[in-house]
């Protein structure tokens, strides 16, 4: 069920209503919109009785909600949700997911010590992007593969942070490590084998930080939409989707990038979604084209793989973008940004100058 609250509904009438839904024993998720609030109601194993809610001051409609998700559905919040980053730097202008600005998130697929991290860094956000990815806990095929650095991996992406103004997107894959993700960084990943992990997903739902869930390998669009669910359903509504390609016959690519998803998310949930290129394909020649791709189709921005010497990377160098490449891709990226009405922030570039001055 959803509680449409009247455009003029007063604070204090929404906190009424969220009141009354609790004295039922459910969940109440206020969701306010450009427009109106909207409350989700949770926890109701059948029909909620919704009269007397009707009934109360501010409220305009009480409707059903027939879609298996709720809170993630456009219809309980019809404009995109935008994630803001408070400024890591004073004077900064704050980050945003989901607005006009494309959000980029470049990076190692996993930390492998400070030089490699900072080499990187320095990398990425002179091209543009305001967001460092790598992996401190890796989920790796073999277990015999590099696993992560563990803690001191999110403490170097800590001093990246600090150097390079640059917020920090790291894979949890358990408890333990969501519980330091959610300490170090500012965006907990959650990967495509997780996504169906449901207590790591309520885990998340109860943490602070925004999530950034991946599709599952082989998931279909209700299956991904249902996991954010899980994930908001214990009152974390900051989550941004990833696409990153989904296992299929192809044998031309690591996985088939599915971009027609994105606007089938966009019309179905209010959740920002973005793209994984680099997992998307597994080839370092596919990423530059499905980048541009990405962009072109509407994503709210792009997670890619960046390594200094990817020859010899500890995991992911066949997929990983030299930085050069990564400089012309950002240069791509901004000309089909302004064709489908996003810019890529200078807030990166700011520090371009910011680096070159000190
Ligand atoms: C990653 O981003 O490094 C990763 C392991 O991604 P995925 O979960 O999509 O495979
Ligand atoms: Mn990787």
């Amino acid at each position: 069920m959803l509680v449409v609250m009247q455009a003029q509904a007063t604070e204090e009438q929404v906190r009424a209503v969220c009141q009354k839904i609790e004295s039922f024993g459910y969940r109440a998720h206020s969701m306010p919109g450009a427009q109106r609030t909207a409350i989700g109601i949770t926890g109701n194993k059948g029909e909620v009785e919704c009269g007397t809610l009707e009934e109360m001051p501010g409220v305009q409609e009480v409707i059903r909600v027939t879609k298996p998700y709720k809170l993630v559905s456009r219809d309980t919040k019809p404009d995109t949700t935008i994630i803001k980053f408070p400024a890591i730097h004073a004077n900064g202008p704050p980050v945003t997911i989901g607005g006009t600005d494309l959000a980029i998130i470049a990076g190692p697929c996993a930390i492998e010590n400070r030089d490699q991290a900072f080499q990187v860094a320095e990398r990425v956000v002179r091209a543009g992007a305001q967001f460092f990815r790598g992996g401190a806990y890796k989920p790796r095929t073999s277990p015999y593969s590099f696993q992560g650095m563990g803690e001191e991996g999110l403490q170097i992406m800590a001093e990246v942070r600090d150097r390079f103004g640059l917020l920090i997107v790291t894979e949890a894959v358990d408890y333990e490590s969501l519980d330091l993700v959610d300490k170090y960084a500012d965006v907990i990943q959650i990967g495509a084998r997780n996504m169906q992990n449901f207590s790591l997903l309520k885990r998340a739902g109860r943490a602070r930080k925004p999530v950034l869930l991946k599709r599952g390998i082989s998931a279909t669009l209700e299956e991904f939409l249902m996991a954010a669910e899980y994930i908001m359903s214990e009152g974390n509504y900051n989550v941004v989707l990833c696409e990153r390609g989904v296992r299929t016959f192809a044998d031309h690519t690591r996985n088939t990038l599915d971009l027609s998803v994105v606007p089938a998310v966009q019309r179905l949930s209010h959740l920002p979604i973005i793209v994984d290129p680099s997992h998307g394909t597994g080839k370092r020649n596919k990423v530059t084209p499905l980048s541009r791709a990405a962009v072109a189709v509407g994503a709210d921005g792009l997670i890619v793989e960046v390594h200094h010497d990817p020859d010899r990377a500890l995991s992911d160098g066949m997929q990983s973008l030299y930085p050069d490449q990564f400089d012309a891709l950002m240069v791509q990226v901004r000309q089909i940004a302004a064709v489908v009405g996003r810019v890529v922030p200078e807030t990166a570039l700011a520090g371009v100058s910011r680096l070159s001055n000190s």
